[in-house]
């Protein structure tokens, strides 16, 4: 193949000088290494082309990207990285890469892109370098001098790996969906303070945010009949309806007086419980990288592994507790993972506040607890355990 494979230099007609350009050197290089690549995958893994055309072409491919970045940093690798994939797996014609090597359409983007992009993703953003370059070699070791089918593939880089990637081959080699992860929502929510007046105080401001209606509006400056006759005011005029009352402040004393210290300490957290909705716009499930970025100026990135999708595939919520403030959030922030609509994952917008109540979880009643023996009679004390 080397043998039979362009560019070559040009010659001037003029001087003589030979010369090319860029993209012919590129070219060259990359070809030399795909080639001789192919004396692993499929020559000694002795995969079968004509039924899967990424067992050899996209694993090949996947390596051949490896090489180009270690021959040079700045190398214009054609396929590998993530985001250069996005476009073909927005397109409509597309076979599963798990089609029949004939029956395939777009060739190179199917064959060749998807798969070696797919595999850098499963080795940068999935596994990691020192699992999945642990099960690759393990594949190659296991299945050279043999015929490997892509089961034999998957079953080796699971095994070897102990990670359950089912999700990563169905998404990846039994569909045409592609990654479009959106963030839809950000909400805020707190804990209502413990004590009446605290909390009051909370529901107050909670309140104070939201805008006076048109008619408050346009009817302020008027004298209402209860602002102008004082015979038609009681109480309630006197009193805020958010207000503590004092049993309100009673109550809550006393409940908290009955609380066990862990579950005091749990009652002062002033910390953000912060929420974000993600959906799964393009179908195909993902781990969601997000990095948060607070108030202090400092940023914080989490790695949500994709088994956060397992009981909804479309929507899910994932929280994430900070005493920092939240300003701004994005969805994989390096373009790791081939999202193909960046439009949706930057969330700088209005943080939804909510207030979290607890209630105490009501207990069965204990009548041994609440009775006014104070001692009990020693055949209660203990339990004689029959022998086996
Ligand atoms: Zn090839």
């Amino acid at each position: 193949m080397i043998t039979i494979n362009g560019p070559r230099p040009v010659k001037d007609q003029k001087t003589g000088n030979l010369t090319y350009t860029d993209r012919a050197k590129s070219g060259l290089i990359g070809v030399v290494i795909h080639e001789i690549g192919h004396n692993w995958f499929p020559m000694i893994v002795n995969s079968d082309e004509r039924q899967w055309t990424w067992m050899d072409e996209g694993l090949n491919t996947f390596l051949q990207f490896q090489a180009e970045k270690l021959w040079d940093k700045d190398y214009p690798a054609r396929r590998g990285e993530p985001k250069d994939i996005a476009e073909y797996m927005l397109s409509t014609n597309q076979m599963p890469l798990m089609t029949q090597s004939d029956s395939v359409l777009q060739f190179g983007a199917n064959g060749y892109g998807k798969p070696a992009t797919a595999l850098t993703i499963l080795r940068e953003t999935v596994l990691g370098r020192e699992l999945f370059d642990r099960a690759f070699r393990e594949y190659a070791e296991r299945w050279r001098f043999k015929h490997p089918t892509p089961y034999d593939f998957f079953r080796t880089m699971e095994e070897s790996s102990g990670v359950d990637l089912d999700w990563f081959w169905r998404g990846w080699f039994y569909s045409t969906d592609h990654v479009d992860i959106a963030l839809d929502k950000v909400v805020r929510a707190t804990l209502e303070p413990a004590d009446a007046t605290a909390a009051a105080a909370a529901r107050k401001r909670e309140r104070d945010t939201e805008p006076k209606s048109l008619t408050a509006q346009r009817n302020a400056g008027q004298q209402t009949v209860v602002e102008r006759d004082p015979a038609t005011r009681d109480f309630y005029d006197a009193v805020d309806p958010l207000d503590a009352t004092a049993a309100d402040k009673r109550k809550a004393a006393e409940a908290y007086a009955d609380l066990t210290a862990e579950e005091k300490a749990a009652r002062q957290v002033t910390d953000n419980f912060y929420r974000f909705s993600f959906a799964n716009r393009g179908g195909l499930v993902m781990p969601v990288i997000l990095k948060m970025d607070f108030a202090d100026g400092s940023s914080e990135t989490a790695r949500i592994p994709a088994e956060v999708w397992r009981y909804n595939q479309k929507n899910v919520t994932w929280q994430f507790v900070t005493a920092k403030t939240l300003v701004r959030a994005e969805v994989d922030p390096l373009w790791e993972t081939a999202d193909a609509d960046r439009s949706n994952n930057i969330y700088a917008g209005q943080v939804d506040p909510r207030t979290l109540k607890i209630d105490t979880p009501e207990e069965g009643k204990n009548r041994m607890k609440d009775s006014d023996m104070k001692v009990l009679p020693d055949s209660l004390r203990t339990y004689d355990v029959p022998p086996k």
